[in-house]
């Protein structure tokens, strides 16, 4: 916490956007910020989250361990900055609080796993993990982490301070505030899609650490977190009759829904807003689509044009951002052309290249360029200034 200069953050309300029958619960969380603490449209949230119970209890039991009973760690400082040493500690808070219990396992986990394990073709079997294609397929893809195979291999001896040293720090997670402070100055919302599935492992369920421990908190509790301003440059135009277009399926609305109510705030202030369209996605109208009522009533208060793409519609195509912006390409690249400032948040490893060979793809019929000139067109507007990103892996 105190690498982060985290503060505590009072959540004062929490529901899921999702329908009921949906099967998936995207939870918004409304956070009272501590005096002191301000932000922007567009800043992220980091948080600090806290391993479950069951997962500590995991640990605990396979090391025989009481979770109630207090320890100073002493370290040599090279494998563990993140440990506290030299005062006591309550083990389950230590395990809950300081390191990354889910994590995949490395090579160098199992070489050490390996070499701690007393019965002879278990250590071999564990050896034989460390092999690139084994590697990658039972561990890797699978996420089957150290604890999973502390589990599984019963004759490893590995003593628990080695356990704690080898594992690494619990690392913040980041979402994008989805509140403007011009409407709520004191409280900062985020939008959490919440990480559950059927284990890759196909050892039961998984569940993402931090989206499951927000969406379990009720309101009036605490959580350590703190504001980052991205060094995208992922802020509102700095003059409101900017064009804009906002690109964010699923979670990656989030920004936008506080880029929106700023601007509901500046018109409301009499100032000439520029035309701003938000492209969304998500499965089906019915289900997943976040912030509905908001959005429908901003467009008809003329502060945001909506575009928006279903991808699981009985009887229809899917549907995604994307097939829309090719669609609309023309609109697009004239308001580009005339200086609009274009956004993508969200799904980094599928969305944002797809929509970026749209733009260029639409670049390339309009002028009649080579794929490397549209792609240079995108990069002059990434270094203008007028096209920025937020976006996430997985
Ligand atoms: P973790 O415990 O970190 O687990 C996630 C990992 O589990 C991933 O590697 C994933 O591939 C893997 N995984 C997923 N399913 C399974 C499975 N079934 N079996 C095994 N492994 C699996 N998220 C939002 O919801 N809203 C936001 O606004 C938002 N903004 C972000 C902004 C930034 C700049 C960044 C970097 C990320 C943002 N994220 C956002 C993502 C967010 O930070 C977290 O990564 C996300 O909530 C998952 O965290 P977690 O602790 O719940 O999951």
């Amino acid at each position: 916490a105190e690498t982060y200069h985290a503060v505590s953050g009072r959540i004062v309300r929490s529901c899921n956007l999702q329908q009921a029958d949906s099967g998936r619960v995207t939870q918004h969380i409304e956070i009272a910020l501590p005096e002191g603490t301000a932000y922007r449209e567009g800043d992220h949230l980091g948080v600090l989250p806290v391993n479950p119970e069951p997962l500590v209890r995991r640990v605990l039991r396979r090391f025989q361990l009481d979770g109630s009973a207090h320890l100073i760690l002493t370290a040599d400082g090279k494998h563990s900055a993140h440990l506290k040493t030299g005062v006591p500690i309550r083990l389950d808070e230590l395990l809950a609080r300081s390191v990354e219990l889910q994590e995949p396992a490395t090579r160098a986990q199992i070489r050490e796993l390996a070499s701690y394990t007393v019965c002879p073709p278990h250590a071999k079997e564990l050896e034989a993990m460390l092999e690139e294609g084994a590697f990658q397929t039972n561990i890797r893809v699978k996420r089957v982490t150290m604890l999973d195979l502390l589990e599984q291999y019963e004759a490893c001896e590995l003593p628990f301070a080695r356990f704690l040293e080898l594992l690494p720090a619990l690392k913040p997670r980041y979402y994008s505030i989805s509140s403007s402070p011009k409407v709520s100055l004191g409280t900062a919302s985020i939008t959490v899609g919440v990480v559950r599935g059927e284990a890759w492992s196909g050892k039961g369920e998984y569940r993402g650490i931090a989206s499951n421990y927000l969406a379990e908190q009720d309101p009036g509790a605490e959580v350590l977190m703190f504001v980052r301003s991205p060094e995208s440059g992922f802020v509102l135009p700095e003059d409101p009759a900017t064009p804009m277009i906002m690109v964010g399926p699923g979670t990656g609305v989030a920004p936008f829904r506080g880029f929106i109510q700023a601007r509901r705030a500046l018109q409301t202030e009499g100032k000439v807003l520029g035309e701003a369209h938000l492209y969304f996605g998500c499965r089906h109208p019915e289900h997943d689509y976040l912030y509905r009522e908001e959005f429908e009533q901003a467009e008809k208060d003329g502060v945001v044009t909506l575009h928006t793409a279903f991808s699981r519609v009985e009887g229809t195509d899917k549907c995604y951002v994307q097939h829309l912006m090719k669609q609309d390409g023309e609109l697009l690249l004239k308001l580009l052309e005339a200086g609009a400032k274009l956004y993508i948040c969200g799904d980094g490893s599928r969305m944002a290249p797809q929509v970026e060979e749209t733009l260029m793809g639409s670049y390339r019929d309009k002028h009649g360029a080579s794929p490397e000139e549209a792609a240079g067109w995108l990069a002059g507007l990434e270094s203008a200034g007028n096209y920025v990103k937020d976006v996430w892996a997985g």
